[in-house]
């Protein structure tokens, strides 16, 4: 099988070389990632100006990768349309230092390369550990080379359309996840979101920070989200779709349909 990593981070990021490791026994890796840190630049593509791609080696890793001076999205579309001369089997973007927790994933540099992926019709995951501060991707990586193979041959052959396989896991950042809890997307709110400051001209400017708003979130249908599992020290796996149609409310506006 052929897998396409990508991350959000760089393409020289611990978390790139952890995951590269996790799966290189199960085919060929190919990386298209970042020539430098993109995080939280979402699903943000580059049309302004030319994209640079540079064959790169990664010191301790022995497989193709390029970096490009683009976005997540921008690394997956062009593996995908040049870089790559088959398709991939598999994409998965990580391993990312930090949580991509619920509303969150929409800023999310490292989940929009998996949805990159999955726009384009391939199986896509997301891997992220779930803190800023614990840099041991050990558990993570051990995590990946036991999921992933799992995911190859049990779900995946069981998928009508396995293209339509969009996962985001979080891994809490704490040595000794409890185990796994598969969820759906929380919410995510902070507080103290800009810091105000006076720089040395005298002008005020502001700097985007903020803390996330603890709130206890319950399980609805027995299904807890991914905020709780990760809070409770769980590995959480959410299944995503990309569809964002309120069919609620399809009915609801029936009446503006018709001729104006
Ligand atoms: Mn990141």
């Amino acid at each position: 099988m052929r897998i396409l990593v990508s991350n959000d981070d760089g393409i020289h990021a611990r978390g790139l070389r952890i995951l590269v490791e996790s799966v290189k026994e199960l085919g060929e890796v190919f990386v298209v990632a970042p020539d430098r840190e993109r995080s939280a630049t979402g699903h943000s593509i580059t049309v302004h100006r030319p994209l640079r791609v540079k064959k790169t080696r990664i010191p301790g890793i022995e497989v193709e990768s390029w970096a490009v001076d683009g976005t997540p999205a921008d690394c997956v579309k062009l593996a995908i349309e040049d870089l790559l001369i088959e398709p991939p089997g598999l994409v998965i973007s990580g391993i990312n230092q930090g949580p991509n927790l619920g509303t969150d994933v929409l800023y999310s540099g490292t989940v929009s390369a998996a949805v990159e992926g999955a726009l384009n019709g391939f199986p896509s995951v997301a891997v992220s550990l779930a803190s800023y501060c614990y840099q041991d991707f050990s558990q993570a990586g051990a995590f990946i080379q036991k999921f992933i193979p799992q995911l190859v041959k049990t779900i995946l052959p069981q998928m009508n359309v396995p293209g339509n396989l969009l996962l985001n896991i979080n891994i809490p950042g704490t040595g000794r996840p409890l185990g796994v809890k598969v969820t759906r997307l929380g919410n995510r709110r902070y507080v103290n979101i800009f810091e105000k400051r006076v720089d040395p001209r005298g002008r005020i400017y502001y700097w985007m920070a903020g803390e996330p708003l603890d709130t206890e979130e319950g399980a609805e249908n027995g299904c807890g989200t991914d905020v709780q599992a990760v809070k409770d020290n769980y590995i959480s796996v959410t299944p995503l779709q990309l569809d964002l149609t309120d069919y609620a409310s399809l009915e609801r506006l029936e009446f503006l349909a018709g001729p104006i």
